[in-house]
């Protein structure tokens, strides 16, 4: 088994379907891209890359990330994707802790010059690189295990050092496989967009966009901007797209900005899967409202990749079902090659609207982290994968995620979900993004802290914090309210877009918030 199978299967079927765009230009036919791909992975085989090398790949995103992405694999190594805006020194952590035999860098966030230990660094877009993908002589593609290492990925890590999760070839063929039956329908000819890094979910998407034989699309800037993706759309689109909840919302804030409704963002965009962070359940209401029928949910995180739950289209357009409040703020039902439990700490499962920690099973799941069997006993037990996620099933298999199990308040001895008091504060007036986190207290071990940034021209005034109670008041239970307000221009976030909740209980400690008590 090896994944670039699909890559070779693709260009024999359509070898001269233009296939590869950096904007609106076409780079690279089906024929092209397996071409250079296969040239690539010979060349790697003469620099002495053996089957299970490591190769890193730090660069913006760019088509070139498809080509040396697939040629790796042609070659039987295994490519490790670092973010982009990971600090030089994390790189270099990554590095050593991957024994690397290459990197492939883009000269915007590893300069010329600055070396890598001992490992080569090539720029990905440079002639070097050009000539090892367009001169030359093609290699055979060097055959893997199905439980064989593709893509070493580094947990973004919200704590602690990140830890390399090996994903296997047959892990990513039943993520791209199940995509069809639990996310969307893709035809020949659609086109994927990748306006998040290709580094993490968004890149992997590649592979059931390769089963169907679609076009894959890279904004000419690299990066997310809302403008150049809804032009993007109308000049190749409509897209399908990957968003992490705070793209959606740019996504929204522009539509709304220009008066577009439905019908303008279905002429751009057929399907944004949003995932990775908690979506509120007011924010995908208003993108229901203001986009229509383009969204699907999917929940899983690095170690089973994009592949735990998902919530479809139609259960999220489907407003006249007499629970479709709830289901609208889960994350859907298990996907296709996955089971889901939700378990106590003895692994058994739990009764339904029960909250216990998340385990996921099946063919998605990783074969354990590189060299860490700690680490791996720890997540992979029983059989199960213990997500370190808290959440509820209901009777029909819907799950709804509580938090992180760290996130967890515990106040006077009642359990407080995080998730549950930002999903009320963000129903008050004027709030725009809120972030509660445990803060120690003498008297109650824990109590309820808020950090909420209002919405721009609301700067927040002390008479707020007794505006957001008296709301508190009217939508959960007092004790779960929060006990200090702290208003901020700004919440911290990791290079994914996840709020850093340990940062903000290291700033609580630290004394911020000290005199906001409500
Ligand atoms: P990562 O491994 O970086 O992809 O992060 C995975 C984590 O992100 C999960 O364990 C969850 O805590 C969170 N996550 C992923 N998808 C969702 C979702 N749809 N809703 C809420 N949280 C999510």
């Amino acid at each position: 088994m090896n994944l670039a199978h699909l890559l070779a299967r693709d260009a024999a079927r359509a070898p001269d379907r233009p296939t590869l765009f950096d904007g609106t230009r076409c780079v690279a036919s089906a024929a092209q891209w397996a071409a250079r791909s296969a040239r690539l992975a010979q060349a790697l085989h003469s620099r002495g890359i053996a089957p299970g090398d490591r190769v890193l790949l730090f660069m913006r995103n760019h088509p070139r990330y498809l080509e040396l992405l697939f040629g790796l694999w042609w070659a039987g190594a295994v490519a490790v994707p670092v973010n982009a805006k990971l600090h030089p020194a994390e790189l270099r952590w990554i590095a050593d802790n991957a024994q690397a035999a290459l990197a492939f860098v883009t000269r915007d966030v590893w300069p010329e010059g600055e070396a890598l230990g001992d490992v080569p660094v090539l720029d990905a877009l440079g002639d070097d690189t050009t000539a090892l993908l367009e001169a030359g002589e093609p290699a055979a593609i060097t055959e893997r295990a199905p439980g064989d290492t593709a893509w070493l990925f580094y947990t973004s890590g919200t704590t602690g050092r990140p830890k390399g999760v090996m994903i296997t070839h047959r892990n990513l063929m039943a993520m791209g496989l199940t995509y069809f039956n639990d996310v969307d329908a893709i035809a020949p000819g659609d086109t994927i967009a990748y306006a998040a890094p290709m580094s993490h979910g968004a890149g992997i998407y590649a592979v059931p966009h390769l089963m169907a034989g679609a076009r894959h699309a890279v904004p000419a800037s690299g990066g997310f901007d809302a403008a150049e993706l809804h032009a993007l759309g109308l000049a190749l689109g409509p897209l399908s797209l990957f968003a992490a909840p705070t793209i959606v919302k740019r996504l929204v804030d522009h539509a709304e900005a220009q008066g577009h409704g439905p019908a303008q963002a279905a002429a751009a965009y057929k399907t944004i899967v949003y995932g990775g962070a908690p979506m509120y359940e007011a924010d995908i209401r208003r993108a229901l409202r203001l986009m229509g029928p383009r969204f699907v949910q999917i929940y899983g995180q690095g170690e089973t990749p994009m592949t735990g739950t998902a919530l479809s289209r139609a259960v999220l357009m489907d407003e006249a079902h007499p629970q479709y409040a709830e289901r609208v703020a889960s994350v859907g039902v298990a996907q296709t090659p996955v089971r889901v439990r939700v378990a106590g700490s003895d692994g058994q499962p739990l009764p339904a609207g029960a909250v216990g920690e998340v385990l996921i099973q099946g063919d998605t799941v990783m074969a354990g982290y590189w060299r860490n069997p700690e680490a791996t006993a720890s997540a992979l037990r029983g059989g199960w994968l213990w997500t370190g996620d808290m959440g509820a099933l209901d009777a029909h298999g819907f799950l709804t995620l509580k938090d992180r199990s760290k996130d967890l308040i515990i106040s006077g001895g009642s359990n407080i979900y995080p998730r549950e008091v930002e999903e009320a504060l963000l129903t008050a007036p004027g709030v725009a993004e809120v972030a509660v986190v445990g803060a120690h207290d003498p008297e109650w071990g824990e109590v309820v802290v808020a950090f909420v940034v209002m919405q721009p021209g609301q700067p927040g005034r002390p008479g707020d914090a007794a505006a957001l109670d008296a709301h508190c008041l009217g939508c959960i239970a007092r004790f779960k309210r929060p006990k200090r307000y702290v208003f901020v221009e700004t919440l911290p976030k990791n290079n994914y877009g996840k709020v850093l909740k340990t940062a903000l209980r290291e700033r609580l400690a630290a004394g911020e918030g000290d005199r906001e008590r409500v």
